[in-house]
């Protein structure tokens, strides 16, 4: 893995701390990689004048050095630098870290370069023992809220430095059963409720329970506290989850996280207090509304955790319109600052607002698309930024299917409706319900399609809502992580639907309110557009844009995201210089591509043109032929199919480029495999059984995808390329006398050396000039060839001569550059995906270093022998946003994908033309 490792400690002299505090800090928004998102943001807010509490970003610069030095930190760090910074706070406040009298409290936050929400660890109210308890409680005048957040601090660090955790899934939190225990005792039901006594014995007992399961004691001194706190943060950032996380999101494990330590602020002070989150436009819609959430009386992780359900932020204008308006002023101010949808946090302190974070917010692909849109359109983009705003995979989400409506109201007429909890990830999806991520992940791999339904999700969680269709949770808000993660994963997710009873125990789900008892295993259907959880399947149906596009069912004037899905496909055709064609092998699918907006198709597989109805036998019978004569009776039977489908295909296209590649059967693929099917056939096309059944086992072969296929097959047998080549001259000449004009692209597959090209063009030839005479109608056609061999790749200055095109075949060229097989490659690549063998799989996304340079090298020599040779791709790669990049780099003129990859791929390439 490439380790440029550009924040590495170079000399003694290095800067480790960075302040920052109202109205000036060291840093700024652009030093991500050394402060990490969060730091540096802190120390822009701080810049522009936001009321930032005051401290210190210890940079990313020690957690590599904490990892590459056996787990130690620079000199100094503990005995100069972090005293000093401590210092500069404390002056600031006139508050002192571990005073008996004024104490100074501290939060120890991680951040890295990219957010990872709610991987890694955060210790808030650090600073407080037996001692500083009292001072707090005494200055503050209310010993309530001393103990309150002396009890929060123990139990965090507790968990978080001391590791007093449940120990598995189903076990429930010590400290929360701690808690429980002396309420029920207590015959009282709210955390509120406790009085300052109760918090004093639940410390104690937090305490005792500590030493008792870790052995280790609740540390009094402030300053091993914070040292405590600090390596948690910097271990947290090798924690499972964070590492689950990194390999999802592709962040290199080598960055290593900032650490932020900042004088606390107290949203739990009273009801005047309060904490929330929010962002500067809807996260989930994309609409230009404040949105966000918060809790009075309450401290950050009571709202991120979802375990009090928030109010929504404008009942804050009612219960404090000044706090309200101030925060709606920095809302604006943070947009005209940053030009984009921020996600903050932010704390009431006694009437006072603090700005504790801000970064830039994490979306739905439709928010994404409507917020690009809208800033475009307001003047804070402009087109190429919007462009560039968008990850093409999110225009997925407007592509994905929203649920037969008919159907839904059906089933909530009949009862089915279950409850509605917070639409945080819009789309629809269907599946059985598992409880936790491992029965969700087993069920997944026995081919089941599953919503994970889960009380509140933790971040261990993600490996099941990476898998799942939906995911569904009885607590936590549009903000929680289940939310968060859920809509950056693009998943369809409710939140915080109250109305379940969640056992885990006995896999069981009730419903408040309803009889209905499932079990595990038992379907439901997830609305996260409307919120809405229904008994049973239900079935999906074409979203808006598909809609308006293919269906032709809805009217474009009544379709906003259609609007809105279609200004950015025009600015994206705008920008980008690659064209897109896609992999259509029939009239549906590739009317299909074109109303997604292909320019022509790339890749017209042959062979899959027989797949359907029983045109498969006809095909089995010419492979199974032993002589010329059983071959030639075959082929006259496939004659009109193929020419009938390329006329179609040719109609549909117009005058857009059409590629047809003769025929490449991996045998395997099209040979019927069991005995009943070799009965069938065998009656179907009037031979013997046992003569079918050795002609199959004559024909079988060790690895089918080296053997006879591709150009061999019709060298071999050239009454095979014959009947195509006449089925598409054919074709081409009826179009004509329609009065088109089109010009086939004949695609010569699986070519390793130019003679195969040259003898394959000479069949090729000779039957175009022979049907071009009989129809008394000349056509031009073009004659190139597939480059998937990697012998061609390295020779294609001598194939360029014999081609008029080449198209890289990059499944192929994948599976033989790196001896790996397309079909049991899956067995192994996860495995060398986690050891981080390859970054992604190479079959998805091209693996530059290899195959990529047989691809720039072919290319490269190709165009040495003809300037303006054809360039295009036709692999699977060919709609991925990062082997598009390439591509577009590399100088290929196009790119052919699947019909539903289309938009992504023309986005991707707008976005690879902008960023070259
Ligand atoms: C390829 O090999 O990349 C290709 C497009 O051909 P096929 O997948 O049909 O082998
Ligand atoms: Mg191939």
């Amino acid at each position: 893995m490439p380790n440029p490792r550009s924040n590495t400690l170079q000399g003694s002299d290095k800067q480790y701390i960075y302040n920052f505090s109202g109205g000036s800090a060291d840093g700024d928004a652009s030093m991500k990689n050394l402060l990490g998102g969060k730091g540096a943001n802190l120390a822009e807010m701080a810049n522009i004048g936001l009321p930032v509490p005051p401290g210190f970003t210890i940079s990313t610069e020690v957690c590599t050095h904490y990892y590459d030095n056996q787990k130690t930190y620079p000199d100094g760090l503990f005995e100069t630098d972090i005293p000093k910074a401590l210092h500069t706070i404390e002056e600031q406040l006139g508050k002192k870290f571990g005073d008996t009298n004024n104490p100074l409290l501290l939060s120890v936050r991680s951040g890295s370069r990219a957010s990872m929400p709610g991987m890694m660890d955060t210790i808030l109210n650090l600073g407080l023992n037996d001692n500083t308890v009292e001072g707090l409680a005494r200055k503050s005048g209310n010993p309530r809220f001393a103990w309150d957040c002396y009890r929060r601090f123990v139990q965090m660090y507790g968990d978080v430095v001391l590791g007093l955790k449940p120990a598995n899934s189903k076990q429930k939190d010590p400290f929360e059963e701690i808690l429980e225990a002396r309420k029920q005792a207590l015959g009282k039901k709210l955390d509120t409720e406790l009085d300052t006594d109760d918090l004093k014995h639940v410390v104690s007992a937090y305490k005792t329970a500590i030493k008792q399961e870790t052995g280790k004691s609740f540390p009094e001194d402030p300053m091993e506290q914070l040292r405590g706190a600090i390596s948690a943060v910097f271990g947290s950032w090798n924690n499972d989850r964070a590492i689950v996380y990194r390999k999802l999101n592709h962040i290199p494990s080598w960055w290593g996280t900032a650490c932020n330590v900042q004088a606390m602020v107290f949203g739990n002070m009273g009801n005047s207090s309060g904490t929330g989150v929010a962002f500067t436009r809807d996260a989930a819609s994309g609409e230009n509304i404040f949105y966000g959430e918060y809790l009075m009386n309450a401290q950050g992780e009571d709202v991120v955790a979802g375990t009090r359900t928030p109010l929504k932020i404008i009942q804050l204008k009612e219960e404090n319109p000044e706090i309200y308006r101030e925060l709606d002023s920095i809302r604006t101010r943070l947009e005209q600052h940053y030009h984009d949808m921020m996600d903050i946090e932010f704390t009431i302190e006694n009437g006072k607002l603090f700005m504790l974070q801000c970064r830039v917010g994490k979306r739905t692909g439709l928010a994404a698309i409507r917020i690009a849109y809208d800033m475009c359109r307001e003047g804070l983009i402009g087109e190429k930024e919007a462009i560039l705003r968008i990850e093409p995979e999110q225009l997925n989400q407007l592509l994905r299917p929203v649920f037969d409506l008919r159907q839904k109201q059906v089933a909530i007429d009949n009862g089915r409706l279950l409850a509605i909890g917070l639409n945080a990830g819009p789309g629809a999806a269907t599946g059985n319900i598992y409880f936790n991520a491992v029965d969700a992940q087993a069920a997944k791999n026995r081919g089941e399609q599953v919503i994970l339904v889960r009380i509140e999700t933790s971040p261990e969680d993600i490996k099941g809502m990476s898998i799942a269709e939906g995911i569904l949770t009885e607590r936590g808000g549009m903000t929680s992580h289940a939310a968060l993660v859920a809509r950056q994963m693009g998943k369809v997710c409710v939140a915080g639907c109250g109305a379940l009873n969640i056992d885990y125990n006995n896999g069981i789900l009730r419903i408040n309110g309803h009889d209905t008892v499932l079990h595990q295993g038992d379907p439901i259907s997830l609305d996260g557009t409307t919120g809405e959880v229904i008994e049973g399947t239900i079935t999906t149906r074409n979203s808006e844009v598909i809609e308006v596009l293919a269906d032709k069912t809805l009217d474009p004037e009544e379709a906003p995201i259609w609007q809105i899905f279609d200004q950015f496909m025009q600015w994206a055709d705008k920008y980008r210089k690659l064209q897109v064609r896609a992999n259509a092998d029939l009239p549906d699918q590739a009317e299909l591509s074109v109303k997604l907006g292909a320019e022509g198709i790339g890749l017209c597989r042959t062979e899959h043109m027989f797949f359907g109805g029983n045109r498969i036998d006809a095909m089995r019978e010419m492979i199974l032929a032993e002589d010329m004569n059983g071959r030639k009776t075959a082929l006259e039977k496939l004659l009109p199919f193929q020419r009938e489908d390329f006329y179609g295909l040719f109609k549909t296209m117009g005058s857009r480029p059409v590629t047809i590649r003769l025929l490449d059967p991996p045998l395997h693929e099209f040979l019927p495999a069991n005995d009943e099917e070799i009965a069938d056939l065998a009656k179907k096309i009037g031979k013997p059984l046992d003569e079918i059944r050795n002609r199959i086992k004559d024909l079988h072969e060790a690895n089918p995808m080296l053997g006879l296929r591709g150009c061999r097959l019709g060298i071999i047998h050239p009454q095979i390329p014959a009947m195509q080549v006449r089925a598409i001259i054919e074709a081409a000449c009826m179009i004509k006398k329609e009065g088109y004009d089109i010009i086939p692209e004949i695609m010569v597959p699986l070519v390793g050396n130019v003679r195969e090209l040259e003898v394959t063009g000479e069949i090729i030839h000779k039957t175009a000039r022979s049907v071009m005479a009989e129809q008394e109608t000349g056509v031009q056609y073009l004659v190139g060839t597939m480059i998937e061999v990697p012998r061609a790749a390295v020779t294609s200055g001598e194939i360029a001569k014999a081609a008029d095109f080449f198209s890289y075949g990059t499944n192929d060229l994948t599976q033989m550059g790196l001896g790996m097989s397309r079909d049991d490659s899956g067995q192994y690549l996860p495995s060398y995906q986690d050891l981080d063998i390859f970054a992604r799989n190479p079959f998805e996304s091209i693996d530059t270093e290899g195959v990529g340079f047989l691809v720039k090298l072919s290319a490269k020599e190709g165009r040495s022998v003809k300037k303006d040779l054809k360039l295009g791709i036709c692999g699977e790669h060919g709609g991925d946003p990062t082997t598009i990049e390439f591509c577009n780099t590399i100088g290929l003129n196009y790119i052919s994908c699947s019909p539903f990859r289309i938009p992504v791929a023309r986005l991707a390439a707008a976005r690879a033309a902008l960023c070259s």
